[in-house]
């Protein structure tokens, strides 16, 4: 998709200048979806009296390729401020990035995404946690660093942004910069930049292993942080009630679309079953049993384990100490879904 249109967009030449939009350098962005494409041209000349047409000619053939989508060319003018400072990257130094996602909210990514690195830390390995997570950034406050101020430093030629550091993991957030209150209030245009700038000015330093909490759903913002981040794989999460809903379908199809590419490791299945704390061997099967199994052999993914109901879990999330540090019946089942993430993809067998 994104190919068609950057083909269209290098069929309309600048009338005074004689180049056309792609190879004048003048498409700042591109995000597409199914129903939506939105398009910046940069102009660099402030009132450019071509502007007006120029846009008008891409909004023309993009509508006209993609009758179904709605379409959106903006203009930008002068040049960009920032070109250095984006093209610039502190994301160098990461082995591998693995998107943590859900269908629907509530089901328990963040607090997965939390014992999932903790669990990858017991592991041996250097661990990062980008909560994107707009509409809910809850990774400060599983790692109790609600508090954490982030400072800039000068380093490498640019600003970069210090992440909060919680249990030997470096954590940074959307919700750091914006109160909670505020997240839904966010245009979409103010979250993607915010994102962008926390992709790539974050002072990661060496890490083997970046867990993206991306928000929950399939919408544009997914999109553009999947622009902006080489996502290695990604993991679902779902609970058993979940699991047949189409939602999760979407999820793993966002990632396998064409466009997008990406490996879906697999799905975890949280709150699969409910065990009391005085009666560890006991399960309660309160949604049902092996929805999730069945939804990976049909969708062809893989079943990267399962977590019960346990009340640590939430207690561990309120006290700000994810339950995968301090409850022994707990970390097992967080270790194998975290050994399971690293054979499929730290060692590359996907
Ligand atoms: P999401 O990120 O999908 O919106 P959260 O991680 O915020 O969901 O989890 C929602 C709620 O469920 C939180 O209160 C969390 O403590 C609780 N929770 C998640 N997983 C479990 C679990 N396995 N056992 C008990 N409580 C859980």
């Amino acid at each position: 998709m994104e190919k068609k249109i950057r083909e269209l967009l290098s069929a309309i030449i600048h009338p005074e200048k004689g180049h056309d939009l792609l190879s004048g350098g003048m498409v700042e962005r591109i995000e597409a979806s199914a129903e939506r494409i939105v398009v910046t041209l940069r102009f660099a000349k402030a009132r450019d009296p071509f502007a007006p047409k120029l846009r008008k000619q891409a909004q023309e053939a993009i509508a006209e390729a993609f009758p179904q989508c709605t379409v959106e060319v903006d203009v930008h003018e002068g040049t960009p401020r920032k070109v250095e400072a984006e093209q610039k990257s502190t994301t160098g130094q990461i082995g591998h990035v693995v998107a943590v996602a859900s269908g629907k909210g509530g089901v328990g990514k963040s607090t997965v995404t939390a014992n999932l690195a903790i669990a990858l830390r017991n592991l041996g390995y250097r661990v990062g946690i980008l909560d994107a997570d707009i509409y809910g950034p809850s990774q400060p406050k599983l790692f109790g660093v609600e508090d954490y101020l982030p400072a800039a430093v000068h380093e490498d030629d640019m600003d970069q942004i210090v992440p909060a550091e919680s249990m030997g993991i470096k954590i940074m957030s959307i919700g750091f910069f914006v109160k909670p209150n505020d997240a839904l209030l966010w245009r979409g245009a103010m979250a993607v930049n915010a994102l962008r700038q926390l992709i790539h000015q974050t002072r990661w330093g060496k890490l083997d292993v970046l867990l993206t909490d991306l928000p929950p759903g399939t919408g544009d913002i997914h999109l553009s942080i999947i622009n902006e981040l080489k996502i290695d794989s990604a993991v679902i999460v779902s609970t058993p009630q979940q699991v047949a809903v189409a939602d999760v379908r979407r999820g793993v199809e966002l990632f396998r679309n064409p466009q997008v590419k990406i490996p879906v490791a697999g799905i975890v299945e949280n709150m699969a079953w409910f065990t009391p704390a005085e009666l560890p061997q006991n399960r309660y099967y309160l949604f049902g049993r092996g929805g999730a199994r069945r939804f990976a052999e049909e969708n062809g993914v893989d079943f990267l384990g399962e977590i019960p109901i346990v009340q640590s879990i939430m207690e561990g999330s309120d006290a700000g100490s994810p339950a995968a540090t301090c409850d022994p019946m707990v970390e097992p089942y967080y270790r194998d879904v975290a050994q399971k993430i690293v054979d499929k993809v730290m060692k590359n067998q996907l």
